[in-house]
């Protein structure tokens, strides 16, 4: 009998292994990746090919607004896509054109434009930005110092950070860099050619540093005052992760003079399609026209399939009252933070961000930390790891929380909780 038995394979172990193998061989090493394998989740847990579970306070980068499998993307996945999934932009769709209107309802009078990713949707804004210019020969656009604009030749340009660029020499030509929430650099910094400004509402890659109330008020005094475009780079912070619809209408919430403040292009991406691909940009109404047939496209952008996960994920988001509820366990979020930085200052410095874009900074010179040279934020969320919970790095020192919008108030207590149990061991 014994020997009809055999012993049950480690088929985990080969999971991982030989998942892992098929990325060595075939997939092209540009991401320093963690060495976990997903498989699959629910709401906001994920699963490794060994089972075992993580809380996702990443949302795979501010996208699964709602968490994993949720049965409203699944419906609309199922029910578009056996009606119509792509037509191309040679037609009109329903889902397209409601999709439009649900977003320029939230922004203000303006279009939109569909794309598929947040890259896209900037350089859409770039064109936008070059053809306002085109006939007086203005071309340039200031961006930030440490902004995050995408991968694209003309988005690492744009980005202002020297780590994107490298290696990709010569840069795309029109791109120049101010210090970010410093009004007075962005006058010193205009230059005949100028044309617009591009800022992220809320810089995520960077360190989640919020833009200030004045430095948008100022920027768009001072793009009304040398006719420049005021972008928005609304990829990472929109789609209600700060507790409006856009980063803006949240920082200006009460601000006088704050509730006529628009900018007159907004990129979005992200949490737009809920881990569907897509992306889109608005343009403020007078600029709405100024890409007129022919002049920009894409295959994919906005197709039905798309839409109607996107219109569905603005469904449940208001049915599910996630607005209120993201609000609320953020703020409590940040207050945990602020209590950890109290209690264990020598290894979390602050609490960064608002909302569900909040940054756990952490101290310098943790001891713990010194045997190792790579850096203190990934050293930290591997441990957050082995604790069983998902963030993502920002920059060498600061953690960022992107939690999806309907994370439970337990869950976020279970987060912190764990996050807690790290912190006390490192200090
Ligand atoms: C992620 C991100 C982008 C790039 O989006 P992709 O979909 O990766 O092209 C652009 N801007 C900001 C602020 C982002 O966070």
């Amino acid at each position: 009998m014994k020997e009809i038995i055999p012993a049950p394979p480690a088929i985990v172990r080969n999971d991982y292994e030989s998942i892992r193998e098929l990325f060595t061989k075939n997939v092209v090493p540009s991401y320093g990746r963690f060495e976990i394998v997903l498989s699959h989740g629910a709401g906001s847990y994920v699963f490794d090919v060994a089972g075992k579970r993580y809380l996702d306070l990443g949302s795979g980068i501010a996208v699964s607004c709602l968490g994993h499998a949720h049965p409203g993307i699944t419906e609309a996945l199922v029910e578009q896509s056996k009606k119509l999934i792509h037509v191309s932009n040679l037609y009109f769709t329903e889902p397209q054109g409601r999709l439009a209107a649900e977003l320029v309802q939230r922004i203000g009078p303006g279009k939109v434009f569909f794309c598929n990713s947040g890259a896209e949707a900037n350089e859409g804004l770039y064109k936008l930005a070059r053809k306002y210019g085109h006939d007086e020969g203005r071309f340039e656009i200031l961006t930030a110092t440490n902004s995050f604009h995408g991968r694209t030749l003309a988005g690492i340009a744009a980005t202002g950070q020297d780590k994107v660029k490298k290696g990709f020499e010569p840069a795309v030509p029109g791109f120049r860099h101010i210090p970010f929430n410093d009004l007075a650099a962005a006058r010193l910094a205009l230059s005949p050619a100028t044309v617009a400004i591009l800022i992220e509402g809320v810089q995520g890659e960077g360190g989640v540093t919020p833009a200030t109330p004045e430095y948008l008020l100022g920027l768009r005094a001072l793009c009304d005052e040398k006719k420049l475009l005021l972008l928005m780079d609304g990829v990472q912070c929109g789609h209600y992760r700060t507790g409006k619809f856009q980063s803006f209408q949240k920082i200006l919430d009460g601000v006088p003079g704050g509730s006529q403040f628009l900018p007159d292009g907004l990129s979005m991406a992200k949490s737009l399609g809920g881990g569907f691909p897509m992306g889109a940009f608005w343009v403020r109404t007078p600029y709405a026209d100024l890409l007129s047939a022919g002049t920009h496209g894409t295959t994919y952008g906005g197709t039905p399939l798309a839409c109607a996960v996107a219109l569905k994920i603005l469904e449940v988001i208001t049915q599910e009252k996630l607005v209120e509820q993201s609000s609320q366990v953020g703020a409590w979020l940040k207050s945990e933070i602020e209590r950890l930085a109290r209690t264990y200052p020598t290894v979390v410095k602050s609490a960064r961000g608002l909302g569900f874009i909040l940054g756990i900074e952490l101290a310098e010179n943790i001891p713990a930390f010194a045997t190792s040279d790579r850096p203190p934020a990934l050293q930290f969320v591997n441990r957050l790891h082995t604790a069983g919970v998902l963030t993502v790095p920002a920059g060498t020192h600061i953690v960022r929380l992107l939690p999806p919008l309907n994370l439970k108030p337990q869950e976020a207590s279970e987060g912190i909780h764990k996050i807690e149990e790290v912190v006390k061991s490192l200090a």
